[in-house]
């Protein structure tokens, strides 16, 4: 019968070929297993904090911005800098090169480091704050025109104000509907419609992103509330209600 420390070892091996064959998420459940059967062993956390490093850097924020702040597995609006210090020792301690044996862990230091040369400056990190600021999505809302039951999304900004919707052209005031429309046809419900609007009426505004290949609702990064016409547009409508003024 095997102990539980050689079932520990067992996993943190698995664990650790797929960490040196990049499967990231699939090494950290066999780190954690691992953990769990034996949770003094040696190596479990190592190979931990190099994984959740490296899929924090696998996300950023915008082209150019890696999140420094998951990266040190910290709230983005982390304003506490001996918190951000103390992650920034942990990490590094768990990640140094010279203790830890394991694939990568000179990257994940990299990161750890370059996470704390940002965020222990405060110039930088205002800087960096600010450059990202922008690119965090939006809060938006659900509103419907009441007189073609068009459905649109807009930026939270928008909420409670007077719009114009792009289908009948008529305005109306943005209230809030409680829920996006299910995407699911055959309730009492609504449904998308992509396919049924004309080309460019939709996309004619979104650049290079492009529909989706998926019906979710599309977001108007602008963030002004008055550029109506550059709203957020049609993602579907009100079943067996025909549209008027097309
Ligand atoms: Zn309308």
């Amino acid at each position: 019968m095997k102990t539980s420390r050689a079932e520990a070892e067992r996993l943190l091996a698995i664990g650790e070929k797929l960490l040196q064959s990049r499967d990231l998420s699939s090494s950290r459940d066999f780190a954690i297993l691992a953990q769990e059967a034996e949770p003094l062993l040696e190596g479990s956390d190592q190979i931990l904090a190099i994984v959740e490093v490296l899929l924090a850097a696998e996300k950023p924020i915008t082209n150019d911005h890696l999140d420094w702040y998951a990266i040190l597995q910290v709230d983005r609006t982390c304003q506490d800098l001996d918190l951000i210090k103390k992650q920034y020792r942990r990490l590094g301690l768990l990640l140094h090169p010279d203790k830890n044996p394991f694939s990568l862990a000179d990257h994940a230091f990299k990161l750890v480091s370059d996470a704390w040369a940002v965020l222990s400056d405060p110039v930088q990190k205002a800087i960096y704050d600010r450059d990202v600021a922008g690119s965090v999505e939006p809060e938006s809302f659900w509103t419907a025109c009441p007189y073609c039951y068009f459905l649109y999304e807009y930026p939270a900004v928008c909420e409670g104000c007077c719009l114009r919707c792009q289908n009948c052209e008529r305005s109306f005031h943005g209230l809030s509907i409680p829920s996006l429309p299910p995407l699911v046809p055959g309730q009492e419900a609504y449904y998308c419609n992509w396919g049924c609007l004309p080309m460019g009426f939709v996309f004619g505004n979104l650049g290079s992103d492009g529909p989706g290949p998926g019906p979710g609702p599309m977001v108007e990064n602008g963030p002004t509330a008055v550029a109506v016409s550059n709203g957020v547009n049609v993602a579907s409508r009100k079943r067996g209600r025909p549209r008027k003024g097309v």
